[in-house]
């Protein structure tokens, strides 16, 4: 059965992630995963340019917990990447990783940041799509570490484990695969897809403090006092659901991964260690969900019915709307829009609807929450 630990972690304090850091390493017997020769990868989640207390990105302090337990185990090859929402260049990964309060810990810890911006294909078993282009430093990795973020995500429902290694794809390369995959279903098949590309991977979960509502990146700080860890990060997502206070049925990404026989369908299935039962998993209270859920209706229908609902469901289908007197001007929003639909008219963002394939891109990198998705009241969920 896979294994993942579940442990109290009430702060960010360095002492109190150090003990847990410790513990999941002891409860999983991870040292035995772990070679001191190993180039070691650790691959936080910076969506964008944002504190550390606003509860989007991973906390840099349990980062920098897992970069002296690794030291302490003679693994010295050891570097901090991560492509985020925007352009994979060096300026903005610098202003990303000093934004997100990475720089601050790197210079602390001595562990070096990956300021390069090559990126090669890797190869899977995946069912819809086999290669992809992934950064250089996942590419050569003996070991990922994967330290994600536990939030809500108005597209997956959840980012956890397995959503995380999406930043895996370098900078604008990812919308691109929005706009390849624009329904729900073959997107997430596509996230597994990539996690088969990229077999060597041992998860983290920053539950310190979650976000809920409106993730990745428009949400509200959640304090959950826990962190995760398991080398299955399908298994370790069924728990992460469980934390959230979701069923699997409605993690598209989830279910899928039941489907495939990746992960375990229920938690009776996991050895659950650490020091939190199963029962208590929910305990800081269920997860509010993303208000403006992407919803696509077409699995809902008879497969014969479908390409008729399709059409009608592209007429009610949800828009976003730019808050113009939120709106700075600053051009993110085009930035990382793969149909190039929106421009900047008088330090005003404006969208041509005719163009646009929602994938809501824009509205996940809007750093002042300026883009709503708006859909007709009737089928708002
Ligand atoms: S909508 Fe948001 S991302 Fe786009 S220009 Fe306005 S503030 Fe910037
Ligand atoms: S306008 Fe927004 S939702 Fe539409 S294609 Fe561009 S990024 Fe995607």
């Amino acid at each position: 059965m896979p294994a993942v630990s579940v442990l109290k972690t009430p702060s960010y304090d360095p002492s109190v992630l150090a003990r847990a850091v410790d513990s999941h390493f002891a409860f999983l017997n991870l040292d035995s995963l772990i070679e001191p020769s190993m180039k070691i990868v650790i691959k936080p989640n910076l969506i964008m340019r944002r504190a550390p207390e606003e509860g989007v990105t991973t906390h840099p302090a349990l980062v920098a917990a897992i970069v002296k337990k690794l030291r302490s185990l003679g693994c010295q090859n050891i570097l901090i990447a991560e492509s985020g929402g925007g352009p994979y260049t060096e300026p903005l990964l610098r202003s990303l990783y000093k934004g997100c309060g990475y720089t601050a810990m790197a210079e602390e810890t001595g562990v070096p940041l990956n300021y390069g911006t090559g990126s090669r294909e890797v190869e899977g078993e995946g069912r819809i799509t086999r290669r992809f282009t992934v950064i250089d430093p996942i590419a050569e990795a003996d070991l990922v570490i994967n330290v994600c973020k536990l939030k809500t995500h108005g597209m997956t429902m959840m980012s956890a484990a397995v959503k995380n290694l999406f930043g895996a794809v370098p900078g604008l390369m990812k919308p691109e695969l929005h706009m390849r995959y624009p329904e729900k279903e073959e997107f997430c098949r596509m996230i597994l897809d990539l996690n088969a590309a990229i077999p060597n991977v041992i998860s983290f979960v920053d539950a310190v403090v979650g976000l809920e509502g409106d993730g990745p990146t428009g949400g509200t700080p959640k304090e959950v006092g826990l962190t995760l860890c398991s080398a299955d990060r399908y298994a370790l997502d069924l728990v992460n659901a469980a934390v959230l206070g979701m069923k699997p049925a409605e993690i598209i990404m989830l279910r899928q991964s039941i489907e495939d026989g990746l992960c375990p369908a229920d938690l009776s299935q996991i050895t659950l260690l650490g020091d939190v039962p199963a029962d208590a998993l929910c305990a800081a209270g269920p997860f509010q969900p993303p208000r403006s859920k992407q919803t696509d209706f077409t699995s809902h229908f008879p497969a014969f019915l479908r390409p008729t609902v399709k059409k009608v469901t592209k007429l009610i289908q949800p828009k976003p709307v730019i808050r113009k007197k939120d709106c700075i001007g600053c051009g993110k929003c085009a930035e990382s829009c793969p149909a190039h639909t929106i421009r900047i008219e008088n330090r005003i963002a404006v969208i041509d609807r005719t163009a646009c394939i929602h994938c809501f891109c824009c509205h996940e990198m809007c750093p002042k929450q300026a883009i709503d998705i708006k859909r007709l009241s009737v089928f708002r969920l």
